[in-house]
């Protein structure tokens, strides 16, 4: 029997990156949440490395940017994606990437592909998740419950109800919800409890990246005999003998390693020193810390995305094959998207349409994310490889030369990505207000990101001055930017905001380029950074604008 009955606002299934990242978003705004995670800590296994610049430009808001930027390589570690035969072989291809501390000064110079205050960041999870916690253990309306499994779920008209059990003493509770959001990972009792199914492609096998796969983190200091390659942040391995990928973790001698099980092959018979003994052609003295079956060749979204009382987010509604690094990032700017929403209808100035433009949005931004994945793996799972590329033989030579060709067109586009993470619009939004007026929005480009102030995009990003994007003076809600000079009347829009009890911050922007970026004198800011609505006066209905935007 239950033992005791909680009544929360939001219960949270899931402590990872993406049930944190809902529980900050509420937590900074006040509102009371509880999260539930079946680990008694944050994962210890790293998954993700690549955190991309949106998701950055997220915890920038969160401020957690700042101290995750210290973890990881050291500043001034190359993040060159490159390519070779073995750790102690033949170079075949380099992506040369910047440096943390180049890639922040690109930032702050606006050069580079990355028009963000916040260019991607070469981290593990396992950093990220660490701090996402300590944010969240100072946030008092966050009740984090780590050690605590959620085992049933069910909505009943206007709340949920759960169950959940503490995992060490078999403690169970019962919770009483207005809102509950299944960050529970690919394995989602939440979506089940709703009978929602993943659709998609799975069970895809490639050489490399699809099937079965093995990773194991571990120690081991980087030493000429094994890694005479010169310094990069991932090392891909293409050999006949062997397909794998090395990540340098962090600042010293921690390295995760990814390959292929040979179709049929025991996980538990995997041998991590073996491994990387045909990588380096060389023995590495290594420390293990952690080894770990998983499955690459996952295509699959959510059919929906949940009930305007239950939501799926991150993992629970998309599965990738990890190329590209989209997983996470795509779930965080779920987590981003989600918690606004669920902040406004808690503090009741939310209207009934915006629990639903959650899925609206989000789950055409999974299809396409998962598609550009899909793409991705494709393109480097399948590369063919002969003995002759290990050879000192014109042959040889030839054929590293055609692979290297290869792989580095294949390296741009999956690592130069900004219009993926930086391109994300919603269009057709329920709660965006479209428009003709001023020029359609460009192409949806993988590889390259064109600022535009189009509804449903993410803000263009500005410097004010060095240290001081706009994203850094937004409002803490909506923020109605004024480009055009004070001059502009938008008394009608703060009345309507204020009427409805919307939470309006007005900017005055005196830049001339911020005019010019946006191309309009006027743009309405949503919480979570995207244009909900852009004009050069204020619109002759404005409580219409206003219900439109808060989702009524
Ligand atoms: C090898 C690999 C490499 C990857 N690389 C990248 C990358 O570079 N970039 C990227 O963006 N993504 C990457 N990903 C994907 C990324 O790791 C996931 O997308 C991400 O972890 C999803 O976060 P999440 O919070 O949705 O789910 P999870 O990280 O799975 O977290 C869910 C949490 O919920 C808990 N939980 C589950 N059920 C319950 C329950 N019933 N009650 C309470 N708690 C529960 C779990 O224990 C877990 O802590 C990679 C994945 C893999 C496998």
């Amino acid at each position: 029997m239950p033992e005791q009955n909680i009544r929360i606002p939001v219960l949270i299934a899931g402590g990872g990156p993406v049930g944190l990242v809902v529980a900050l978003e509420l937590g900074v705004r006040g509102v009371e949440c509880m999260v539930l995670n079946d680990k008694p800590d944050t994962a210890a296994h790293p998954k993700a490395n690549a955190i991309g610049a949106r998701t950055m430009e997220h915890l920038r808001r969160l401020a957690i940017a700042a101290p995750l930027r210290k973890m990881g390589l050291a500043d001034d570690h190359p993040t060159d994606v490159a390519y070779f035969t073995r750790l102690t072989g033949y170079e075949l291809a380099r992506l040369p990437m910047p440096s943390r501390r180049d890639a922040l000064a690109e930032a702050e110079s606006g050069a580079g592909a990355w028009a963000s205050p916040e260019p991607p960041h070469r981290c593990s999870q396992i950093f990220l998740e660490q701090q996402l916690k300590r944010r969240a253990d100072d946030l008092p309306t966050i009740d984090l419950r780590f050690g605590w499994q959620l085992t049933a779920v069910k909505e009943s008209g206007d709340s949920v109800s759960a169950t959940a059990e503490e995992i060490a003493t078999g403690r169970t509770v019962t919770i009483e919800a207005d809102y509950l959001v299944g960050a529970d990972g690919g394995n989602s009792i939440v979506r089940k409890s709703l009978g929602i199914e993943l659709e998609g492609e799975s069970g895809v096998v490639r050489p490399f990246m699809g099937g079965e796969m093995f990773a194991a983190y571990f120690r081991a200091r980087p030493d000429p005999s094994w890694l005479s390659v010169n310094a990069s942040w991932q090392y891909w391995i293409v050999n006949p003998d062997i397909r794998a990928l090395l990540i340098h973790v962090d600042q010293t001698d921690r390295f995760l390693l990814h390959t292929t099980i040979a179709k049929g092959g025991d996980p538990a018979a995997m041998d991590t020193a073996a491994i990387m003994g045909l990588m380096a052609s060389a023995n590495v003295e290594l420390e293990l810390l952690s080894e770990v079956p998983w499955t690459a060749g996952y295509s699959l979204v959510a059919q929906s995305y949940g009930t305007d009382r239950i939501f799926l987010a991150g993992d629970s509604s998309h599965l990738f094959t990890p190329t590209g690094g989209l997983g996470m990032n795509t779930g965080v700017d779920d987590a981003a998207n989600l918690g606004w929403k669920l902040a406004a209808l808690c503090q009741g100035w939310g209207g009934a349409k915006l629990a639903g433009s959650f899925g609206a949005e989000r789950r055409p931004i999974g299809l396409r994310n998962i598609n550009f994945a899909r793409g991705f793996a494709n393109s480097v799972g399948t590369v063919p490889v002969t003995e002759e590329a290990e050879r000192d033989s014109a042959a040889g030579r030839a054929e590293r030369a055609t692979l290297g060709e290869r792989l580095r067109a294949h390296a741009r586009s999956e690592f130069i990505i900004p219009g993926i993470m930086l391109g994300v619009r919603y269009a057709g939004s329920p709660i965006v207000a479209e428009d003709d007026g001023f020029g359609g929005p460009p192409p949806d480009e993988p590889n390259s990101y064109i600022p535009n102030s189009s509804p449903g995009a993410r803000a263009p990003h500005f410097w004010f001055s060095p240290g001081s994007a706009l994203y850094d003076r937004l409002g803490p809600e909506f923020t109605l930017l004024r480009l055009g000079g004070s001059v502009i009347d938008t008394s009608s829009i703060e009345e309507a905001a204020a009427l409805r009890g919307v939470p309006l911050t007005i900017l005055d922007v005196k830049p001339d380029r911020a005019r010019d970026l946006y191309g309009v004198d006027l743009a309405l800011i949503r919480p979570d950074q995207h244009i909900a609505w852009r004009g050069n006066r204020a619109p002759d209905n404005a409580l219409a604008l206003v219900d439109l935007v808060r989702g009524a």
